[in-house]
């Protein structure tokens, strides 16, 4: 007996495909761009801070000017007042490395960083504003430790702070060797070094990467926060990237690192390491959209965690995985929901368990999805539907092509 399903599937169905993470998106919608600009002018010289309960005008954080301590002292005191507890890493008698740990979950020990480089050039008796370079990651960086301090994650996060990186990447560098010396895990790095300078206005940023551990992977997330979250930049890729700031540190030990900066190349910033490189040459718009694409590509490798539910816990609930038609002689639909963002893989397998098809692989944001599920060019009989997400039991689902 043939059972003809007469169901109307070649109509458009309504996939949600939801790129976007709520989550992510509320991070966006915290990043202040004129408090970071208040703390770019403050560490740069324009105006005076209280440091210590003295008012204090910082005028070249070089590493031999006293302005270079005055400057980690206002970073650990603005990173205080985030509710975190910095340590300091010393690694020379005038290297000071600022770091912050924020925990992940527990169920990882594998981090990922954000980071800048607060030292400054030039040194000597001028004055070292270094707004731009590297003023603005700095501040990105605490702009993003002061938004994500709220925010819960699977993932440790750490927010570096480099000294000496005009000396030779040294603080980077030592702190890199030091993670590979404990066989620290690091799921990705975030290096912003001058990201507020666009003298033409054309929006044009550079991501550098290598062949490095996964650090294309962290240039796709890079790319794929850039349209999933609508942010108006226009991104060029360069690899083999340049070796000049704080990321190159971890591809010297293995670990996948990106770096995110203004066009240097064809429109660098022409005050670069003088007593001129101060913000009135931001370009303030652009500064703000470079620090949204770094914070929300960090947010998206620790992976957000839904407040109120346990993570690793995915609902095993049968509507999970739901695939309909289901017996169908067509393509059918596949759907899955997901409570957090996660990795996953969805495969479909043949009855003799080989791969027919790969319908994802990679990162899923929390919500449902829809997928096409290519049975029609498949031969008739039972297939499987096979989904393994990070840390939950796998799931599957049987389906149907039928022989018509
Ligand atoms: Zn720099």
């Amino acid at each position: 007996m043939t059972v003809r399903y007469a169901v109307a599937f070649s109509i458009a169905l309504p996939f949600v495909t939801q790129a976007q993470n709520p989550i992510i998106q509320g991070i966006l919608d915290d990043v202040r761009i004129d408090s970071m600009m208040q703390w770019v002018g403050e560490l740069s010289g324009e105006v005076a801070t209280p440091i210590d309960g003295t008012s204090q005008v910082i005028t070249s954080r070089h590493k031999n000017n006293a302005g270079n301590a005055l400057s980690q002292t206002y970073l650990e005191q603005k990173l205080a007042q985030f509710g975190y507890t910095p340590v300091i890493q010393s690694f020379s008698t005038t290297g000071k490395n600022i770091l912050v740990t924020k925990p992940g979950d527990g169920s990882t020990d594998e981090v990922v960083i954000i980071c800048a480089h607060y030292d400054a050039m030039p040194g000597g008796i001028l004055a070292a504003p270094a707004a731009d370079d590297d003023g603005s990651g700095t501040c990105a960086v605490l702009e993003a430790a002061r938004i994500l301090a709220d925010v819960d994650f699977v993932h440790p996060i750490i927010f570096a702070l480099w000294d000496e990186e005009e000396q030779g990447k040294i603080g980077s560098l030592f702190y890199a060797g030091a993670m590979a010396a404990n066989d620290a895990l690091i799921r990705g790095v975030v290096n912003m070094d001058a990201i507020a300078y666009d003298g033409n206005g054309d929006t044009k940023a550079r991501i550098h990467t290598r062949p490095v551990a996964n650090s294309f992977e962290i240039s796709d997330t890079v790319f794929a926060v850039r349209e999933d979250y609508n942010i108006d930049l226009d991104l060029i890729l360069t690899n083999p990237g340049a070796t000049y700031s704080d990321h190159a540190s971890f591809w010297t030990e293995g670990y996948g690192a990106v770096l995110v900066i203004e066009e240097f190349s064809a429109d660098g910033n022409p005050h670069y390491h003088t007593p001129d490189d101060r913000i009135q040459y931001f370009d303030v718009p652009y500064y703000e959209k470079l620090a949204k694409l770094s914070i929300a590509t960090v947010a998206t490798l620790a992976i957000p965690v839904e407040s109120g539910l346990v993570v690793g816990e995915e609902p095993v609930a049968g509507n999970a995985l739901y695939a309909f038609p289901n017996p169908t002689a067509d393509d059918a639909s596949l759907w899955i929901e997901q409570r957090s963002m996660k990795r996953a893989r969805i495969v479909l397998l043949d009855a003799l368990g080989r791969e027919v098809s790969v319908l994802h692989d990679g990162l899923l944001a929390a919500g449902k999805h829809g997928f096409t599920l290519p049975l029609a060019e498949q031969a008739p009989g039972g297939y499987v539907v096979h989904a393994t997400v990070d840390g939950a039991p796998s799931q599957s689902v049987r389906v149907v092509r039928l022989p018509w």
